[in-house]
């Protein structure tokens, strides 16, 4: 009998262990994310459309797999509709000076972790600041990035959480027009209710000079990312302004979009949201 719960506790005991570990494995990716570089450019297709588009999925960090799979057949949807190329790879030596310059713009597509080695780097923070495009989806908006050009001049602000009391929310958006900005709002949704891991920054783009195209409401959903243990320090919102999706032009020509929406497969079908998306990839696109 002694014998038997001796056996008992230590195997208890190894199952803490081995959920701690893995637990402590994910939460290190999702915030660090474990850096794989690549060195060989991929072969891009001889014959590329008058509007071409370069679609980065690649994960060093937490992976979206559902929404990365599910965007990239609605954006290739929305390519094939409209003429356009688009080339999608998870390959980051792509960002080079010579193939970046064929692309129109680049969707970092719920891309995370530290993903380019510094050459890389270089080159695409050359090609925005020379008047390239880039839209952000979702997970490329996270803190796994760990590199301050990206944060401040692309993104604009610093993640601090996602909801988490409960993750997934209904909440309601509202379109912030501004008409005298050149991104045309007309025809997107003024009021808009949807559920969705709503994200949370440190501080609002609009004082780094970023126009907000939708808040979303502090009142209709919970912001905390309080995780008792884990994120104490996580029970806040962005108070009655909260920014969810934003969009600048950059010196040089440059457009940089962002949106924190799309956690799960299931926001790629939203008529709604692939209107919004397929105007964003317009704009930064400059078409
Ligand atoms: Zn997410």
């Amino acid at each position: 009998m002694k014998k038997l719960i001796k056996v008992l506790l230590i195997s208890i005991l190894g199952l803490l262990l081995t959920a701690g570990i893995v637990l402590g494995v994910f939460i290190y990716k999702v915030t660090y994310g474990f850096p794989i570089y690549e060195s060989d450019p991929p072969e891009l297709p001889s014959e590329m459309a008058d509007f071409s588009i370069l679609l980065f999925n690649k994960t060093n960090g937490f992976r979206h797999g559902e929404a990365i799979e599910a965007s990239t057949q609605a954006l290739q949807e929305m390519a094939r509709q409209g003429g356009w190329t688009i080339f999608t790879t998870e390959n980051g030596a792509v960002f080079n000076t010579a193939q970046l310059r064929k692309f129109d713009m680049v969707i970092w597509n719920n891309v995370t972790g530290r993903v380019l080695k510094e050459d890389q780097k270089a080159a695409f923070k050359s090609y925005m600041e020379n008047g390239g495009g880039f839209l952000g989806i979702h997970g490329a908006g996270d803190n796994s990035h760990h590199w301050e050009w990206y944060e401040k001049t692309l993104l604009g602000a610093n993640f601090s959480h996602h909801t988490m009391n409960p993750q997934f929310q209904e909440a309601t958006m509202h379109l912030q027009c501004d008409s005298t900005a050149n991104f045309q709002c007309n025809g997107l949704g003024a009021v808009w209710q949807r559920s969705d891991e709503w994200y949370a920054f440190f501080e609002n783009p609009a004082s780094n000079g970023f126009e907000i195209l939708y808040t979303v409401d502090e009142n209709t959903f919970n912001p905390s990312g309080y995780i008792k243990f884990l994120a104490e320090d996580k029970d806040f919102g962005m108070g009655t302004s909260h920014p969810i999706v934003w969009y600048k032009e950059l010196p040089g020509g440059g457009r940089t979009f962002y949106s924190a929406l799309g956690h799960s497969a299931a926001h790629y079908k939203e008529n709604q949201h692939l209107d919004m998306l397929k105007k964003a990839v317009l704009w930064v696109g400059n078409r």
